[in-house]
């Protein structure tokens, strides 16, 4: 006789803030410092919820940053639809470095915690066109000027598709 199926427990999911995570404690968030403008910093694109800027620190070709302009500290504060926000920034950002860069391959990352290597407590995704010896580069890297990283934008900003609007 057959069994009767058993329907999976779905858990709820709760976004909520991590007790567990050992967030990077900034005294003045750096990215809060650059979207305000009180850092000089190159900020590629921009809507109400998201920017993508070009990282002083190139681990790949190219690599930019893509992150809610509300401060969240880490994925587990980030609500939905910024969630999805980020998202579709990040798909964007995607396009351009194809088109800019023609690299053989995109990289994402995100990390969450110190143990993790997060370094700036505001949540961030990191995007990079591969090295020619494949991957990014994990190691030590020289920082960029400004106008080094603005050079960068100069030659991604023309295939970046416009933000979509905020969700
Ligand atoms: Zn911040």
């Amino acid at each position: 006789m057959r069994q009767a199926s058993i329907l999976p427990v779905v858990p709820k999911i709760i976004m909520t803030n991590s007790e567990n995570l050992a967030v990077p404690q900034n005294s003045k968030c750096a990215f809060c410092a650059f979207l305000s403008g009180d850092r000089p910093y190159t900020t590629l694109a921009r809507n109400d919820s998201v920017a993508i800027l070009v990282t002083r620190e190139q681990r790949g070709i190219a690599h930019l940053l893509v992150i809610p302009t509300h401060h969240y500290e880490t994925i587990l504060d980030l609500p939905d639809a910024d969630a999805c926000n980020v998202m579709l920034a990040l798909k964007a950002a995607a396009y351009a470095i194809d088109k800019a860069y023609g690299r053989q391959g995109i990289s994402v990352w995100q990390n969450n915690g110190l143990p993790a290597n997060q370094a700036i407590g505001h949540f961030h995704f990191h995007i990079a066109g591969t090295l020619d010896e494949g991957g990014t580069n994990e190691g030590k890297v020289r920082e960029l000027s400004v106008s080094e990283t603005d050079e960068i934008a100069d030659r991604i900003r023309p295939w970046l598709p416009a933000l979509p609007q905020s969700l």
